[in-house]
């Protein structure tokens, strides 16, 4: 097959695994800048270019897009999609996982497990969101931040009150947040293609910190995790839509609570941890899915 990867940057981990995988499976690999992908459409045949280059013939498209350029960077697959491209992630369901408040809704509607969450622009009663998830200790989570920024744990109702006003104050919206203490700093990522957890790993925050991301100084170990949980993952993929991505679950004592369901999942911890050849399973699952035109939405809702 004829593949694309759009990737910012050959180097990354992931990116260098997924076209070792693709090599090694007798693929064509081309990995592109999403950045710099043009596009017409105005045109009755939909095309994108590439550094002057006219792209066409591709099978499948492999979408690693940054949160920072999730606008761009979907609007880029959805052409793809148009030309009939098979996407391993379609742009739609990439848009609805990345939307914090739409995820949680959408996840909500289909009854899968989540901490008790409240969020607000701009409430003219913060006392009483705080009441409404629940009261202290609280966890407060910036709707635009990424691995692990811009989430504070809020221990009494002032110390809440003050992160929720301050963080409202830079006109930033909040979304706030049962805190599951009972996860003791550890949360759990499941890896799912198409609709199997095909790996999952425990991430330990370290010492005298409640954020568990890698990034954060957490580290990974294997874990075998239970029915519900491999469930759960598999319902939340379902429901963003998402035939490859992590679901980051917490243990809470009133089940698996989903946090976040990340459509750009990273290779390195996964694998490392899993010992198994993620990159690998991803290119099989093109190789069985990826037909020209198969696409749920081709780029339309
Ligand atoms: P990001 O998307 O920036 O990584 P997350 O919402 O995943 O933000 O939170 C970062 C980390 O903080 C999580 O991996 C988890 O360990 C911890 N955390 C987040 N929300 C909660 C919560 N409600 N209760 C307990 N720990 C949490």
């Amino acid at each position: 097959m004829k593949i694309v990867i759009l990737s910012r940057n050959p180097k990354l981990y992931s990116t260098e695994r997924l076209i070792q995988a693709a090599e090694a499976n007798g693929h064509e690999v081309h990995v592109l800048d999403v950045l710099r992908c043009y596009m017409n459409i105005t045109s009755a045949k939909p095309s994108i270019h590439y550094k002057g280059e006219d792209l066409q013939d591709f099978d499948a498209v492999v979408p690693r897009i940054g949160a920072s350029v999730t606008f761009y960077g979907t609007a880029v697959l959805r052409q793809f999609e148009m030309m009939g491209v098979y996407p391993l992630n379609e742009s739609v369901a990439i848009s609805r996982s990345r939307d914090k408040l739409r995820a949680l809704q959408l996840l909500s509607r289909k009854g899968v497990g989540l901490p008790v969450t409240g969020f607000a622009n701009k409430p003219d009663d913060i006392d009483d969101l705080i009441t409404m998830v629940g009261g202290p200790p609280l966890v407060v989570k910036l709707l635009q931040g990424t691995q692990g920024i811009g989430v504070v744990l809020a221990e009494t109702r002032k110390a809440a009150e003050s992160v929720i006003e301050s963080f409202l104050g830079l006109k930033a919206s909040v979304l706030v947040q049962e805190f599951i203490q009972e996860a003791r700093g550890s949360d759990i990522r499941c890896f799912v293609i198409g609709e199997k957890v095909v790996a999952a790993m425990m991430r330990q925050a370290k010492e005298g910190e409640f954020r568990s991301n890698l990034h954060r100084g957490g580290s990974a170990k294997l874990i075998k995790i239970t029915p519900v949980e491999r469930e759960t993952a598999v319902r939340a993929a379902r429901t963003m839509g998402l035939n490859m991505c992590g679901v980051d679950i917490l243990r809470s004592n009133h089940g698996p609570v989903v946090m976040e369901v990340n459509s750009s999942p990273g290779l390195k911890g996964i694998e490392e941890a899993s010992g198994k050849d993620i990159a690998g399973m991803i290119i099989k699952f093109i190789e069985r899915n990826g037909k020209e035109g198969k696409t749920r939405t081709r780029g339309k809702g």
